[in-house]
């Protein structure tokens, strides 16, 4: 016997580099009933990003024209280009119950806080150090030097932000940093607030009617 209970919105937020890209994709491969939110992005697309998996790559025009049609649940200017969430699949995953994980910034986070506070769950990633996350960012050499150095200097004024986030994970070890988030997951999801079948499943077992 489940007790059926409404999704929830977990954010994923830190630097470019933190590691929370792979820590969402670690996530996704362990749990089934989690839902990846696919933003709209103007960022020209990374070899390797395939369009309507990493993001919908979509130019300026479109993009605002979501935003003028109230089709993003929230969006942001970040590193001069906009990123939004569509509105659509967020909704139809939380209401078959089904959870929403989302890698958005403390921007798009505060929009989410201040339309659906009781869903959200938000988790910050720190990089274990200046240094690390400087060499995560090379290591990637996607990107060029001017923008690894825009987003080293970005990185700082997004950590500046963690005290919004209702955890901390300091990501030191891919591993132990995917357990951590999938504990917030199992522990958010037994929130009783959550629960909005509980009244009925209780009902049935003071009636004797629980099996
Ligand atoms: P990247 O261009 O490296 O994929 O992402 C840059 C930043 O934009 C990351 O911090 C990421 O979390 C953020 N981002 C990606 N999608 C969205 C979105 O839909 N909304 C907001 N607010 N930020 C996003």
């Amino acid at each position: 016997m489940a007790i059926t209970r409404r999704g929830l919105m977990m954010v994923l937020s830190s630097p470019s580099g933190a590691g929370k890209t792979t820590i969402s994709r670690r996530l996704m491969e362990a749990e089934p009933g989690v839902t990846m939110s696919v933003s709209a992005t103007t960022r020209p697309r990374r070899p390797g990003e395939v369009d309507g998996r990493d993001y919908y790559f979509v130019d300026p025009t479109d993009f605002h024209l979501m935003v003028n049609r109230d089709e993003l649940l929230e969006h942001a200017k970040v590193f001069g280009n906009y990123y939004g969430t569509p509105r659509g699949p967020v909704e139809a995953a939380l209401k078959a119950g089904r959870d929403v994980l989302f890698d958005i910034d403390w921007q798009g986070t505060q929009q989410l806080q201040d339309s659906a506070p009781r869903d959200l769950v938000s988790v910050f990633v720190l990089p274990p150090s200046t240094r690390e996350l400087e060499r995560r960012l090379r290591s990637r050499a996607q990107d060029s030097d001017d923008v690894v150095a825009a987003r080293m200097a970005k990185a700082a004024d997004e950590i500046s932000h963690y005290p919004e986030y209702q955890y901390i994970i300091l990501n030191d070890d891919i591993e132990r940093s995917t357990a951590a988030v999938r504990a917030i997951l199992a522990a958010e999801r037994l929130k009783r607030e959550r629960l909005v079948g509980l009244p009925d499943f209780v009902k049935g077992l003071r009636e004797g009617s629980g099996g």
